[in-house]
């Protein structure tokens, strides 16, 4: 195990986004740290106010920060919604960041995801490609906030020494996920579909576009124990990925949520969806060698994504709400 060279214990830790399906999984890894959670609920400070979050920051002087709250959405949701993805997520992470060094927060880690990447960048996608090509045009606005957010934190090691680290986690599932079919990433809907079909007697599901793109998947719970790792051991100007190390094709995981689910119809095409990406599988090797690994299988994981779907704990967002 690498040595612990920010240890949490007995600090103020803010987690912005705690709501969220990050933000909560955060919430729940750091109960066994030994420090006082910090959260603020939108009547506390709209992050995205400038005046209100410096008043947030300025009461209570959190030790750190997760910075885990961000405007998220599907395919469809960032492509129907490009001014909100851009703006929401630029002002919140820059009045974060600006008032954590305000008030001397000791360490920030800002979360980011894996579409900062160019869409055509080589595979497994190694930290050092971030900036070498175009976006992937139908997240661009979300990629742009999220890019954003990498360099202010290294602008502001740079010129103030703030120790503030960046996570880019790959595509997440699991409790507090967003399963509204128009604005949810493709685990949820295949989950709500697959349980919709078997429930409602249906003979198919339909997956969007031609089910060849290639994602890679990564339980949150595992997420959230990766980024506290990271929290406490890491402390560098570049990015660390934070993903399974592994992908799967749309169609196989169609096939394997209608397993888990017990949904044993067929599956169709909407090809008026878009494909995105074609893939988009993080390398690990980075995470790894600073002693973190998964411990949650794809299909354990969706087993568990299911169970809080039936147990009702989820998010039902109309559009991407600030997670
Ligand atoms: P992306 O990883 O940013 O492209 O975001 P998504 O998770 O929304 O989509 C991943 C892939 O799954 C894309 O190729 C989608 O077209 C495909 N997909 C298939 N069915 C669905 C669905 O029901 N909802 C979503 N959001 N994507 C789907």
């Amino acid at each position: 195990m690498p040595e612990t060279i920010y240890s949490l214990a007995g600090k103020k830790v803010y987690v912005a986004g705690h709501r969220g399906m990050v933000g909560s999984a955060i919430v729940r890894r750091l109960a066994s740290e030994g420090c006082e959670i910090l959260t603020a609920s939108r009547g506390d400070a709209d992050l995205t106010r400038q005046a209100e979050v410096e008043a947030w920051m300025e009461k209570n002087r959190p030790d750190a920060v997760f910075l885990a709250a961000a405007k998220v959405g599907g395919i469809l949701a960032n492509d129907t919604y490009p001014a909100d993805f851009l703006y929401d997520n630029l002002i919140l992470e820059a009045n974060i960041i600006e008032a954590a060094h305000t008030v001397g927060v000791e360490k920030l880690m800002f979360l980011g995801s894996s579409c900062i990447y160019p869409k055509f960048a080589d595979q497994p996608i190694v930290e050092e490609s971030l900036l070498t090509g175009l976006l992937e045009p139908t997240n661009e606005w979300y990629a742009i906030a999220k890019i954003a957010g990498i360099k202010l934190c290294q602008a502001y090691r740079k010129q103030h020494g703030s120790d503030f680290i960046s996570a880019m986690p790959t595509n997440l599932y699991g409790p507090g996920d967003n399963f509204d079919l128009k604005s949810s990433h493709v685990m949820p809907a295949l989950i709500r579909k697959a349980h919709e079909a078997k429930t409602g007697h249906l003979p198919d599901i339909t997956v969007w576009g031609t089910g060849t793109p290639r994602r890679e998947f990564l339980h949150v719970d595992d997420c959230a124990d990766a980024c506290v790792h990271l929290m406490k051991t890491y402390s560098a100007e570049t990015h660390v990925n934070v993903g399974s190390g592994e992908d799967v094709t749309i169609l196989e995981l169609a096939e394997l949520v209608s397993k888990v689910v017990g949904f044993q119809g067929s599956i169709s095409h909407d090809l008026t969806k878009p494909d995105g990406t074609p893939r988009k599988l993080m390398s690990a090797a980075k995470l790894r060698a600073l002693g973190w690994s998964p411990r949650i299988g794809l299909e354990q994981g969706i087993t568990d994504a299911y169970r809080a779907f039936l147990k009702g704990e989820y998010l039902e967002r109309k559009r991407g709400d600030a997670a």
